[in-house]
């Protein structure tokens, strides 16, 4: 335990990242303490991962409702009530907060409440008192991005449509990534006329082609208006309270109730005097860290969203454990591999992605890459008039076929990919794949089955 300093961790910033550290930490038995502004749990419990998941699975229902006709059941849906899931959205989400106010006092890990900047390097002011710590980690995430455009402020960004105390009746989504996808895919599904405006061609950019086709494909089918390549170039609030969208084409899109802002992310450094300390940012504003979450002063680390790198929660989690086996436990080479990190897209149907797409392969192995892919209608659409697609495609490279890049999109895909990611990892190659005896009757063994 350090006697020269209060501390031998702070963590800044109590979400998945800061959080994850001090734990780790504390079980080793160091004294560690995490400083939070807002609430405990940071983004992916509070305007995150957990509410955006609560509010998909109400969307799945409400999916499952008009197939259950087709089911043989005659019952009539009376209207949802939106209010209703978000008040216990909020109830469970309160729950976790406590939770963790709890968990930190029985590991006695100090919960110092306030916003932290930097004093100097092993100094930290948190609302006007004083912290030292042997080892400083910086984990304060990012903050939605709202441009540079007239009327800007008219809209709300994910953390507003959190606030929403009901559904509204007509929305206007700006952005292509995963949470504009998934916001207009909950809004859809719960009654909601939606309409998504993308700068570029696609949605989910980065993603496989099979994948974001497919989904377009059936976000189209269910009713949501997709117009690429549009940019909003001022918002009037009109007098009966609606916004208009003005764009690049000349067009008036009209009568939104709310627009959304989702066109990407930017880091929470502002305020925390990080010149006091020099830290190294990158063009975008990033903390700059090297493999083992070090920034370029020896003492401070910074893991999590505010790195810049695949800024999902499991991410930031693994690191900061990571960083403190390593820091606390002489694992002197434990760090993340920021390789192969599957991850889900909580869309309708969902979509599971790990590794290589198959753009990227070809561009890095040409000729050496092998692809298959598969599309159905898994059994329960079979029976319902809205038929989902289900799409599926490993990505195999070289004379052994090793899986480098597995894609799915189709209910259930979302609890499909894990255990496949495990094997992934492991170096599994197609003829392990193919030699796994298939689960039937399912739509993963689809996966082990492919020709
Ligand atoms: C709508 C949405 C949906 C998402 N869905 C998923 C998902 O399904 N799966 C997934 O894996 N990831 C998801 N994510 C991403 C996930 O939430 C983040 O990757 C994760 O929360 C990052 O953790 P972090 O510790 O880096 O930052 P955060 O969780 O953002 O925590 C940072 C904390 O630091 C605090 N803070 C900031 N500055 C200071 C300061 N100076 N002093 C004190 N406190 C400070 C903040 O208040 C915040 O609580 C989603 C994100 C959003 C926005």
């Amino acid at each position: 335990m350090s006697e020269k300093y209060d501390y031998d961790l702070i963590a800044i910033g109590a979400g998945s990242g800061g959080l994850s550290v001090a734990e780790r930490a504390a079980a080793y038995n160091m004294k560690c303490a995490v400083v939070e502004s807002g609430k405990m749990g940071g983004t992916c419990v509070n305007v995150g991962c957990v509410p955006k998941k609560i509010m998909w699975l109400g969307a799945n229902l409400a999916h499952s409702l008009k197939d259950a006709k087709d089911y043989g059941f005659d019952i009539e849906n009376k209207g949802f009530d939106w209010g209703h899931l978000v008040n216990k959205r909020e109830d469970y989400i309160s729950g976790i907060n406590n939770w963790y106010h709890n968990y930190l006092s029985d590991s006695n890990i100090d919960e110092l409440t306030g916003f932290a900047s930097f004093v100097d390097e092993h100094t930290i002011d948190v609302d006007g008192k004083k912290y030292t710590a042997e080892h400083i980690m910086v984990s304060p995430g990012t903050t939605p991005t709202v441009p540079d455009v007239s009327g800007a402020e008219y809209g709300i960004t994910s953390d507003g449509f959190f606030e929403l105390k009901e559904c509204p009746e007509k929305v206007a989504i700006i952005g292509s990534g995963y949470i504009a996808v998934e916001l207009a895919g909950v809004l859809n599904s719960l009654g909601c006329e939606v309409c998504m405006y993308l700068r570029k061609e696609h949605l989910l950019r980065s993603f496989d082609a099979m994948l974001r086709e497919t989904l377009l494909e059936e976000m189209l089918d269910q009713g949501i208006n997709i117009m690429p390549r549009t940019q909003i170039t001022e918002i009037i609030k009109e007098k009966d309270g609606t916004l208009s969208l003005c764009d690049d084409k000349g067009n008036k899109n009209t009568a939104y109730n709310e627009l959304i802002w989702a066109i990407g992310r930017h880091p929470n450094t502002e305020g925390l005097n990080l010149d006091a300390v020099n830290l190294e940012l990158d063009d975008q504003g990033y903390i700059m860290t090297d493999m083992y979450q070090k920034t370029n002063v020896d003492n401070i680390f910074a893991l999590g969203d505010v790195t810049g790198r695949a800024q999902l929660t499991p991410v930031a989690i693994a690191a900061g454990r990571r960083l403190a086996d390593r820091l606390y436990n002489n694992q002197t080479d434990r760090h993340l591999d920021y390789k192969m990190i599957s991850t889900v897209v909580f869309s309708h149907p969902p979509i599971a992605t790990v590794g290589l797409t198959e753009g990227e392969a070809r561009k890095k192995y040409g000729d050496g890459v092998t692809i298959y892919q598969t599309r159905f209608t898994a059994m329960y659409n079979s029976m319902t008039s809205h038929e989902v697609p289900t799409a599926m495609k490993l990505v195999c490279i070289g004379a052994q076929e090793k899986v480098v890049g597995c894609h799915i999109i189709g209910p259930g895909c979302d609890e499909m990919l894990q255990g496949f990611a495990v094997a992934m990892r492991m170096g599994a190659t197609k003829k392990d794949f193919d030699d796994t005896v298939a689960i039937h009757p399912s739509s993963a063994e689809e996966l082990v089955t492919m020709r």
